[in-house]
């Protein structure tokens, strides 16, 4: 075979598969219980609403645009429409600034691309939305710790990225019931977010992936709506936006979109016009046509299903962990992360519930960049029914019980 190391490109030495991932395909079996995933249930697709969209595109006037080339920014109606959406929650902006991407992945990939160069700084927190990681990787970046709310000086974040051969770009962070933590970064982290960001003169990617999923508590202004309003309008901003229909209509389409000033738009499009030339012409329409006649009832539905199974797994996790065990308690989004007592490992219990247990969840150690956070576990709650949430969560309790008394055991041995 030939050996392609010597002349793949240096970038690609940083795109490889988790040893996680290889973990996760030993979990694919009929009786293990699986938390791992945190993809939408299929269950809740709109998939009458689509059946008629595509249905309606094929037997009128736009079946031909539908299947023909189209143009980088994306379908006009959609941008239109989602220009509407964004004013709602504050985002004041036109189609001008809205820009439509296969899937909000896409758009982070380009956002790598069009920030960072080898050696540059990304800053992100801690842990991360793993996709984000694996896209910006490929860029050759250095990661420093994000903290929204936190004390670190903007001169710390300079030095160090100066020492690392480059400068800080972006802060990238999901602020709303983020993936992995569940957690939100309340007004005042948003604030001294965007006055860092300030102070270093740098971008703020908003990763609004599950924005709209909030089940109870009061909404957070999304960050770009309060640089809009301290700014004094979207073509002073320095954050962008990332939106996804995949949470909240179905991700297979891979339609997302961005949202910021129009300098950042028109460097976007070029790249599209290189990648792809643009996102699927008919899932835009279908898109459009299903989110302009029904977004919020749909939205309404996702929520209320995912709000249940997130209260029964807040409740289950009560009942069966051990002490020791923390966790948090999301107010959105399909995830609650673990810390697991001081010094048990992640992966190592994962390993552990294939022989025993068999129960499946993600260690949290691939979501940090600096690959710390062994002790941490996510667990996500979107494709459970509540008998599986129970079971599971009984399981799980015992798993971590176990291996407290393994370690315990290991540590008195050692002691002696
Ligand atoms: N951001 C976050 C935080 C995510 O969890 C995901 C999907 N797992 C994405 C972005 C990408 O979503 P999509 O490309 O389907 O819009």
């Amino acid at each position: 075979m030939l050996d392609w190391e010597h002349i793949f490109a240096t970038r690609s030495s940083r795109m490889k598969a988790s040893e996680i991932r290889e973990l996760l395909k030993l979990l694919e079996q009929p009786d293990i219980i699986s938390f791992a995933g945190g993809i939408p249930d299929p269950a809740l697709f709109p998939d009458e609403e689509f059946k008629q969209a595509y249905s309606d595109i094929f037997s009128g006037p736009q079946v031909n645009a539908a299947l023909q080339y189209s143009v980088s920014e994306g379908y006009k109606p959609l941008r239109d429409w989602l220009a509407g959406e964004m004013g709602k929650i504050g985002i004041e902006c036109t189609a001008e600034n809205v820009f439509i991407v296969s899937g909000s992945q896409q758009g982070l990939d380009y956002l790598g691309k069009l920030f960072l160069s080898p050696k540059d700084t990304a800053l992100v927190t801690w842990p991360t939305y793993l996709g984000a990681l694996s896209a910006f990787n490929a860029y050759e970046p250095n990661y420093d710790q994000l903290n929204p709310g936190g004390n670190r000086t903007p001169a710390t974040y300079r030095d160090n990225a100066a020492k690392l051969g480059g400068s800080v770009k972006f802060a990238y962070l999901s602020a709303d019931f983020s993936n992995p933590t569940g957690e939100t970064v309340d007004l005042e982290g948003r604030k001294k977010l965007l006055e860092l960001a300030d102070e270093l003169d740098i971008a703020v990617i908003e990763d609004a992936a599950y924005q709209s999923l909030r089940y109870d508590g009061e909404p957070v202004p999304p960050i770009m709506s309060l640089d809009i309003a301290r700014s004094g309008g979207i073509e002073k901003t320095r954050t962008i936006y990332c939106g996804s229909f995949s949470k909240t209509l179905a991700p297979g389409l891979r339609v997302g979109w961005i949202v910021a000033s129009t300098p950042v738009i028109r460097k976007l499009v070029l790249m599209k016009q290189a990648a792809d030339l643009h996102s699927s012409t008919i899932n835009q329409l279908a898109i459009e046509h299903v989110a302009s006649r029904g977004f919020d009832k749909q939205v309404a539905k996702v929520k209320a299903a995912y709000s249940a199974r997130r209260d029964a797994m807040l409740a289950a996790l009560e009942k069966y962990m051990p002490e020791g065990t923390r966790w948090t308690k999301p107010e959105g989004g399909m995830f609650i992360w673990l810390t697991l007592p001081e010094g048990m490992d992640g992966a190592a219990l994962l390993a552990k519930s294939i022989a025993t247990e068999k129960v499946a969840f993600v260690p949290g150690r691939a979501f940090y960049a600096d690959g710390s956070g062994a002790n941490t576990l996510r667990i996500s709650f979107s494709c459970a029914n509540e008998a599986m949430i129970e079971e599971g969560m009984k399981r799980l309790g015992r798993l971590i019980a176990a291996a407290q008394v393994n370690e315990l055991t290991n540590e008195t041995i050692a002691a002696i």
